[in-house]
């Protein structure tokens, strides 16, 4: 292959080329090509996806500087006509050369390197050589990468040797040792890369830091340039307004809104515990005074488990007793012995899950089965029943 046309020229999307190579390789064909503008995966960007004579890509590998690209049928024209997904491409160049931007503006403003680049189809991260970021820090470097993507720097692109290297200040130093190719920001920054960029700072449109993670000693920003960031605040914004409408409420107003809600919904929680014991403790005085003994079976239909040791609680504080409560409302049979006798909740509940089907268990105080139907709830409480009155005529 002659030539890297993505190096030439980032904005070509078709062209067409000589097939110069086939070869099939475990059901698939190996294609070179004269020309290629297909980027191969490196340097933290991944591969180009796109089609040759409508067939499409599935891989793209880079053997000693030659790019082969991988296809599951074989093409039949030795001119091809090929396509980029430009979807793809310009979401990696946008996110590319906004990276660049950032890492740049982040050693500018506070001498912090970067020491990683991933870009991913759903994020794209730096980790910063830094145990952490603060918010306004963030806030600066969001508004200064901006105003360089306003700036509408132009991006230049060239091959060095490993002599010409020396008169340049790389940010981002070459892995390889000659025909270096240099990704100039002017005046902003010069890295060795060997990605897809912009032409002009101003293609990336945009830029929005989403958050920041700590990995190890480092910081892991996450950024979303172009279409992906103007996504990104479209759909918090639709969130946002959404939240809004809610707490019929606007944007400036809505976090005390909704910290005045939570504090009320606490307060109301605080006034139906204080209700329920009210009501637990009347419901307590009723059940001891039916009872003929230390033994109270009970089934409820609306209250939850945690109601019930709650009643079970107040019951405690008056009489000790053997409780049996059933539940409708989540099909759930609670046994609680506050007595000191021999009686193993834990025990009983398992001999009952023998006779009907369940699951549960607990230990010799207190144990809990649940099922699947109230019929079934209702047959367990009936056992049980029968169990008692048996242990009791025994
Ligand atoms: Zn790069």
């Amino acid at each position: 292959m002659k030539n890297k046309l993505y190096f030439e020229d980032p904005s070509l999307k078709n062209w067409t080329t000589s097939v110069i190579d086939i070869s099939e390789v475990d059901g698939v064909y190996h294609v070179k090509l004269e020309d290629s503008a297909f980027y191969p995966e490196g340097g933290g960007q991944p591969s180009d996806f796109g089609t040759i004579d409508g067939i499409k890509i599935i891989d793209l590998i880079e053997d000693h500087d030659e790019v082969i690209h991988v296809l599951k049928e074989k093409p039949t024209n030795t001119q091809v006509n090929c396509e980029i997904d430009w979807e793809r491409r310009i979401d990696h160049m946008q996110h590319h050369s906004g990276q660049h931007l950032l890492s740049a503006t982040i050693i500018e403003l506070f001498d912090i390197p970067t020491v990683s680049f991933h870009l991913g189809k759903e994020t794209v991260t730096i980790d910063i050589d830094t145990p952490s970021l603060s918010n306004e820090q963030l806030i600066h470097i969001e508004r200064s990468v901006y105003e360089k993507i306003l700036a509408n720097i132009e991006v230049k692109t060239y091959f060095v040797n490993k002599a010409e290297l020396h008169a340049l200040q790389l940010r981002k130093l070459p892995k390889v040792e000659d025909n270096i190719r240099i990704v100039d920001i002017l005046h902003t920054d010069v890295s060795a890369c060997c990605g897809t960029h912009v032409k002009q700072t101003g293609e990336i449109g945009l830029i929005k830091l989403i958050k920041t993670e700590k990995v190890r000693q480092t910081t892991r920003l996450h950024f979303k340039c172009g279409y992906r960031a103007l996504e990104e605040i479209q759909k918090t914004s639709k969130t946002v307004t959404s939240i809004n409408q809610l707490f019929n409420s606007h944007t400036e107003m809505l976090i005390d809104k909704v910290e005045q809600s939570i504090n009320e919904l606490k307060e109301a929680q605080k006034e139906i515990e204080k209700m329920k014991e009210t009501i637990f403790d009347s419901i307590s005085n009723e059940l001891l005074l039916n009872a003929s003994n230390d033994l109270i079976i009970k089934s409820f239909k609306e209250e939850s488990v945690k109601d019930l040791q709650l009643l079970a609680k107040s019951i405690q504080a008056k009489k000790p007793s053997l409780l049996a409560f059933s539940t409708e409302k989540e099909n759930k049979l609670l046994l609680i012995n506050q007595l000191k006798n021999d009686v193993h909740c834990g025990e009983l509940i398992k001999n009952l899950l023998k006779q009907v089907e369940g699951k549960g268990g607990g230990g010799a105080q207190q144990a809990q089965a649940t099922f699947e139907t109230s019929t079934q709830l209702n047959e367990a409480v009936n056992s049980l029943k029968s169990m008692f009155h048996s242990q009791v005529n025994a």
